[in-house]
């Protein structure tokens, strides 16, 4: 590839100085920013696009995946006051009809909803949001970062900050501040991409078992009619009884922070899904009228960098369910991990109600001094990261590092030298299951 240089020694302008700063609005900058502004940081959380929720919103991702301990969501309070917000947004009707099937009530996802539950919340708080602005570099002054830059419409604006926690799911803001990351498996693979879907028009009723629909699914694909390398057809219910979700289209070895990679991840998944509504109005009972009723507006990234942090955590923590005095979540969803070349998925599952502990650690990027990660892009293996990944416990990760970088500003420790317990004791005071 040619290169061209570009002068970058320009002035520009410094639009805000806060205590915490923090990139990216998805549920791990939800978490993050609610609770550095509770804990009584001056806090501006920063987004690339017009609105947040993250994959929630621009991914159309739903369901929440249970993180359960006898029932109840591990993940508090803020992941489940976010569902609670969401049920302001929702229909007297579908009120009225959740006794009927409350698993779905509380996990299917509205994006709508999501996006301004999360808004209300973070306002609430008395943190603020700044919307269209992209991280674009770092400042750095005696090994800290100083002040983070972004690209925007009126071009490039720093802001200042005392700490910096980086929620853009994929390591932006420690990559760009130098912190060193990992990628993918063993052969540099991260897990597939998918672009989600919805299908609305759909008589229920008639729609025949998963079975059927993989064997039809299977035979279309001998045929030619459809190019996927997902094994079966992967399909959620929601709210709306005409509407079906699909979470099946599957884009492998491109890489979700490599812009051209992305852009043909986008294309080839839009590809998939004609075939797919081809193939259910054709072939599948139900569906004749089918029509789409949304399409994520950014293709699925499921894996992308994993921040090293100061502590790592391997899957031995999960099939050991290790416990430690510094953790700040706890998780049991199972290890999932799409295959990253072709077709398949690895499981495996934690039974009863047993779980394994995320340590404080794992969200100090190792070499930074005041950095934290409030996404998926934390301190683990990349088995582990399929179990961390979804999104209560992100969010739940991402208000361990809101309460560490509010404590950082107000007692002016730097965040690694934070004590781990003491986050967990300021945690299990808020409120979180730990
Ligand atoms: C296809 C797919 C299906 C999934 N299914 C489920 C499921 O059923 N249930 C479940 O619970 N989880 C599911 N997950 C996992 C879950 O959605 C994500 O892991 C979770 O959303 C991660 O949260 P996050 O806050 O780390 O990142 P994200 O949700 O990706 O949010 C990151 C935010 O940062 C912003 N951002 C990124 N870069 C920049 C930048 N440079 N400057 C400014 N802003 C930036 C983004 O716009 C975004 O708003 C799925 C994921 C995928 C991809």
């Amino acid at each position: 590839m040619s290169k061209v240089l570009y002068k970058k020694d320009i002035d520009i302008p410094v639009i805000a100085n806060v205590d915490v700063l923090v990139v990216g609005g998805g549920p791990g900058g939800l978490g993050a920013a609610v609770m550095a502004a509770r804990n009584g940081a001056n806090t501006l959380l920063v987004e690339r696009y017009g609105c947040l929720g993250g994959m929630a919103f621009h991914g159309e991702v739903t369901p929440f995946m249970p993180n359960y301990h006898n029932g109840v969501p591990m993940d508090r309070p803020v992941f489940t006051e976010w569902c609670q917000r969401m049920v302001e947004y929702r229909s007297a009707e579908e009120i009225a009809n959740a006794p009927e099937n409350p698993q779905l009530f509380a996990r299917a996802i509205c994006k709508e909803d999501a996006m301004l539950a999360m808004e209300d919340m973070i306002l609430e708080s008395g943190a603020k949001i700044l919307y269209h602005h992209t991280l674009a570099d770092v400042i750095k002054e005696d090994g800290k970062i100083k002040y983070a830059v972004f690209q925007s419409k009126s071009g490039l604006a720093a802001i200042e900050s005392e700490v910096f926690i980086d929620a853009t799911g994929d390591g932006d803001l420690a990559v760009l501040a130098g912190c060193e990351h990992e990628f993918g498996n063993e052969d540099g693979y991260c897990q597939p991409m998918t672009t989600c879907f919805k299908l609305s028009h759909v008589d229920r009723d008639r729609m025949p078992d998963h079975a059927v629909i993989n064997q039809l699914y299977d035979e279309a694909k001998q045929r030619g009619e459809i190019h996927c390398l997902r094994e079966n057809v992967l399909y959620f219910h929601v709210l709306e009884k005409d509407v079906i979700h699909f979470n099946t289209t599957r884009i492998v070895k491109k890489s979700g922070v490599n812009a051209i990679e992305l852009s043909e991840a986008e294309i080839e998944a839009r590809k998939q899904i004609r075939e797919f509504l081809r193939f259910f109005r054709k072939y599948i009972p139900g569906f004749e009228n089918a029509r789409l009723h949304s399409i994520a507006s950014h293709v699925g990234i499921r894996e992308s960098r994993r921040i090293r942090g100061i502590v790592y955590q391997t899957k031995d923590d999960f099939f050991n369910r290790a416990k430690y005095p510094d953790s700040i979540a706890r998780c049991n969803y199972m290890i999932d991990i799409h295959n990253p070349s072709g077709t398949g998925t690895e499981i495996h599952r934690i039974d009863g109600n047993d779980w394994y502990e995320i340590r404080y650690g794992a969200i100090v990027p190792a070499g930074s001094k005041n950095l934290l990660m409030a996404c998926r892009a934390i301190s683990v293996d990349h088995a582990l990261h399929s179990s961390i990944r979804v999104m209560p416990p992100v969010c739940t990760i991402g208000q361990a590092a809101g309460i560490a970088a509010a404590y950082s500003v107000k007692e002016h420790i730097p965040v690694p030298e934070i004590s781990g317990t003491e986050i967990h004791r300021r945690l299990d005071e808020l409120g979180a299951f730990l």
